[in-house]
C-alpha cells in the first residue's frame, strides 16, 4: 500500500517548496494538484469554453485527458504529447482557476487522477482540498498558512524570477485574497483546516525549518529513508 503525506493551505504558504523537499528526502513523489486545476482552466480557455458557464465547463471537464508521468521524483502532466510550462502560471490562469474550481465536475476529474497516482508509489500531496477530501484517511496531514503578506511577497518573487509577470505585492495580495476567497466558501470540497491535520504557520519559518517541523510530526516508521538531501 502506497502511503500519501497531504498538505493543504492557502497560495503562497510554501506547500511546494516544502513538500517538493520532504518528498526527495522521504523517496515520496512530489503532486502538485493545483497544476491539474490549472490545466482544466488553460485547456477551457484555450478552447473558447465559457469559464462562467457550469454547463459548459462540466461538459469540457469529461474531454480533457491529462497523462500523469513519474520524473525526477514527481508526477509531471502531458496533454496531447506536450508539457504546459508557465502557460498555466499566468495571472489569468490566476483568475480563472479558483471559479473553475468550484465546479463539481472538475473537481470529480481531478481527484480521481489524483487517487490513481497512488499506482505509481508513495506520494506527498499538495492542495486545497488533499487532507479534507482526496486523502482525508492520510495518517500525514498538515495544513500550512502564512500571512498574506508574506504569501503575496514570495508570490510576486516567483513570479518575477519565472518571467511570468512583473506585479506589485499589492496586485499579487488582492489576487490571493480573491482566490482564498473562493476557495475557501465553495460548495465542494472548500478549502479548510482538516480535523487532526496539524497547522503550521510558516510566516516566520525557514524552509528547512517547515521542512523539519513536517518530518518531526510523520509516523515514526516513514522516517526511516530520510536522506541527507535537503533538496536546495
Ligand atoms: O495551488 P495552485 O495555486 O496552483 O492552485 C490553483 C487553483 O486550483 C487554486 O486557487 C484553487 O482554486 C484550485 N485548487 C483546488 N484544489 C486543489 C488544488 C488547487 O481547488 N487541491
Amino acid at each position: 500500500m502506497s502511503r500519501v503525506i497531504a498538505i493543504d493551505g492557502p497560495s503562497g504558504a510554501g506547500k511546494s517548496s516544502v513538500s517538493k523537499r520532504v518528498g526527495k528526502m522521504l523517496g515520496f513523489l512530489h503532486v502538485d494538484s493545483g497544476a491539474l486545476y490549472r490545466i482544466m482552466t488553460w485547456q477551457c480557455l484555450l478552447n473558447g469554453i465559457d469559464t462562467s458557464s457550469t454547463d459548459a465547463v462540466a461538459a469540457f471537464a469529461s474531454k480533457v485527458n491529462v497523462d500523469c508521468v513519474p520524473r525526477g521524483g514527481s508526477i509531471v502532466y502531458f496533454i496531447n504529447g506536450q508539457e504546459p510550462g508557465d502557460a498555466i502560471r499566468t495571472p489569468e490562469i490566476n483568475k480563472h482557476a479558483s471559479p473553475l474550481a468550484t465546479v463539481k465536475a472538475v473537481r470529480d476529474r481531478v481527484t480521481a487522477w489524483l487517487r490513481d497516482m497512488v499506482r505509481f508509489g508513495d506520494l506527498i500531496v499538495e492542495g486545497r482540498d488533499i487532507t479534507t477530501a482526496v486523502f482525508p484517511e492520510s495518517p500525514a496531514r498538515f495544513y500550512l498558512v502564512a500571512s498574506a503578506e508574506a504569501r503575496a511577497e514570495r508570490r510576486r518573487k516567483e513570479e518575477i524570477e519565472k518571467g511570468i509577470a512583473n506585479q506589485s505585492t499589492e496586485e499579487v495580495k488582492r489576487s490571493l485574497l480573491a482566490r482564498d476567497a473562493i476557495d475557501s466558501t465553495r460548495k465542494h470540497a472548500p478549502l479548510k483546516k482538516a480535523d487532526g491535520a496539524l497547522e503550521i504557520d510558516s510566516t516566520y519559518l525557514t524552509i528547512e525549518e517547515t521542512v523539519q517541523t513536517v518530518l518531526d510530526a510523520l509516523p515514526a516508521d516513514w522516517k526511516h529513508e530520510i536522506t541527507a538531501e535537503t533538496g536546495a
